[in-house]
């Protein structure tokens, strides 16, 4: 059967499921970072976990954010969403897919996501009234049809994450699903008894952001030791830069300030809507980022300052670039670089560094030998065999990563260890059986988001990725006589050798026009269209757009 030419696919979708099997189905989040999105069926009842966004290379211009296809949203309309925590790649879809909910489907998920959320939803004037929001505590059950659920809260790098424990006592299966978390943290929730009691499980979905790394991931603490002696040590101005989600350690930057009797100062909007969200949240009790606005010439000032990834028009790159004012980088200067660079952002994350380095702004956080002021939110290898050894599960389904993190859960588990890894893909619905069966493929891509619209196809990325390199011809075209009347190139090449090539390229094109024209053929524009590009790849070298205008 052809499912392209099927415009009922929801229908033959929900026709392959069978009730009394468990099935589950990703948006995302297997197989390339970003847009953790996982669906869950039984008997009827769907779930989502999360409903991430993803996000784009450069090679795709324009586009902002990828979220999870709308076949997957169609076919399975949730009876709830679980969000297991408040990183943009796994709530920041929910604006863009609400209308796939009905009214009223009730929203699991702690707190600080909670208020994170509808900060979102807000933003984007959607009606908080559409939804159910549900706050779980520690160790939460709940009921959605068959699907018994309880959650368990997790050290990451953000408040109130928390994996999910799926009881379905009718299919008699148990699946855990760990969502990001390390095993070193403060999280006050954290309770190691309670998941491994939860255990044995017959499915494990399983981090595997950090399984590339030996070792443990080190607890925050560690990172907060060395802040407080560079802050106590340094005699200028600091600049601090971390993930506007660290509130664990923006509060204690806070407090460290205060300690050491410096003010404290924030740029950066991202920053104070999630310190915002945390006092909401009461993941805060104080809200130590008001009061007085430091002078900006005042050496005694620790400055927080958002878009560590040097994002385009944030406070970070704005700072780097003397546009922040009236603050402005000075020789003598401290930056705190207290992030990751994210590998797609690191070109624009070393030209600010540099910028910053060049003005004589030291910098610390970047080699492998500075004092450690960042810490991952990932298990790392030995967390990872820990945590599986605690859930014992009989599969192990790797998520949150690639296909090369995935694999290397066969060589971090070693011989004999009886559990059987399983590589899923994304847009492929599996019943969860003693094995998980693929019982279809859907075709289907993410949808991808630009400011104001919601794309489905990638034809036009490929255009826009054409004209940048290429730029665009056009051609204007008497109808009456098929006569050349302009021939014009924007973008494509110096002006010195478009005036060396126009002649001849006039001559060609003009040639071309009446032969074409005058033949019987079909399809007249995209042959010309064809038959142009090759000659501009003659005579100019390039193949720029071609746009025949008739007049
Ligand atoms: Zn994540
Ligand atoms: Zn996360």
């Amino acid at each position: 059967m052809d499912l392209l030419e099927d415009n009922n696919l929801t229908r033959i979708i929900r026709g392959n499921l069978e009730s009394d099997k468990l099935h589950v189905c990703f948006g995302g989040g297997v197989g390339a970072f970003g847009r953790n999105f996982t669906v869950f069926y039984y008997n009827g009842a769907t779930i989502w976990v999360d409903a991430g966004c993803g996000f784009p290379s450069h090679s795709l211009p324009g586009l902002l954010r990828t979220i999870p296809p709308k076949e997957l949203l169609e076919a399975f309309p949730p009876d709830a969403i679980i969000f297991t925590h408040a990183h943009e790649d796994h709530v920041g879809a929910l604006p863009y897919v609400y209308q796939h909910l009905g009214e009223k489907t009730p929203i699991y998920a702690g707190d600080f996501t909670l208020a994170i959320i509808k900060k979102r939803l807000r933003d984007c004037q959607i009606d908080l009234n559409y939804f159910e929001f549900v706050p779980l505590t520690k160790n939460s059950r709940f009921k959605v049809h068959d699907f018994e659920i309880h959650n368990f809260f997790m050290p990451h790098s953000i408040p109130q994450s928390f994996s999910v424990g799926i009881n379905i006592a009718r299919a008699g299966q148990k699946i855990f699903f760990s969502s990001d978390f390390k095993l070193q943290g403060s999280e006050k929730n954290y309770d190691r008894q309670a998941i491994q009691d939860f255990g044995p499980v017959d499915y494990l979905f399983c981090d595997s952001t950090g399984i590339l790394t030996s070792g443990s991931s080190p607890d925050e603490s560690l990172v907060v030791e060395n802040l407080e002696n560079i802050i106590k040590n340094w005699p200028g101005r600091i600049f601090l830069t971390t993930f506007a989600s660290q509130i664990e350690r923006l509060a204690e930057v806070g407090r460290l300030a205060k300690k050491y009797n410096r003010h404290l100062g924030i740029r950066g909007q991202s920053i104070v809507t999630h310190l915002e969200a945390a006092l909401e949240a009461r993941v805060l009790t104080e809200s130590f980022w008001y009061g007085r606005k430091p002078d900006p010439e005042q050496k005694d000032v620790v400055w927080i300052i958002s878009g560590c990834q040097a994002d385009e028009g944030s406070s970070f790159q704005r700072f780097a670039d003397e546009k922040l004012p009236p603050l402005k980088p000075e020789k003598g200067d401290l930056l705190i670089y207290s992030a990751s660079v994210i590998p797609s952002n690191t070109d624009a994350v070393f030209n600010v560094l540099n910028k910053l380095s060049r003005i004589g702004v030291k910098i610390i956080g970047l080699a492998d030998y500075d004092v450690r002021v960042h810490t991952s939110g990932h298990a790392r290898v030995e967390d990872l065999k820990q945590y599986i050894s605690w859930l014992r599960p009989k599969t192990l389904v790797p998520v949150h990563g690639d296909h090369i993190h995935f694999m290397k859960f066969h060589e971090i588990l070693g011989e004999n260890h009886g559990i059987d890894v399983k590589i899923l893909d994304d847009n492929c619905i599996y019943s969860l059986e003693s094995q998980a069966n693929e019982i279809m493929r859907i075709p289907a891509i993410p949808q991808m988001i630009e400011e104001k619209e919601i794309h489905t196809e990638y034809s036009l990325y490929s255009y826009r990725l054409n004209l940048s390199v290429s730029g665009i011809c056009n051609i204007v075209v008497r109808e009456e006589n098929k006569r050349l009347e302009q021939l014009q190139y924007i973008g494509t090449s110096s002006q010195e050798w478009l005036k060396k090539c126009t002649p001849e390229l006039h001559k060609e094109i003009s040639a071309l026009l009446i032969k074409v024209c005058n033949s019987t053929e079909n399809n007249r524009d995209r042959k010309l269209k064809q038959k142009i590009s090759k000659i501009n790849i003659g005579i100019l070298g390039k193949n720029p757009y071609v746009n025949i205008i008739w007049i």
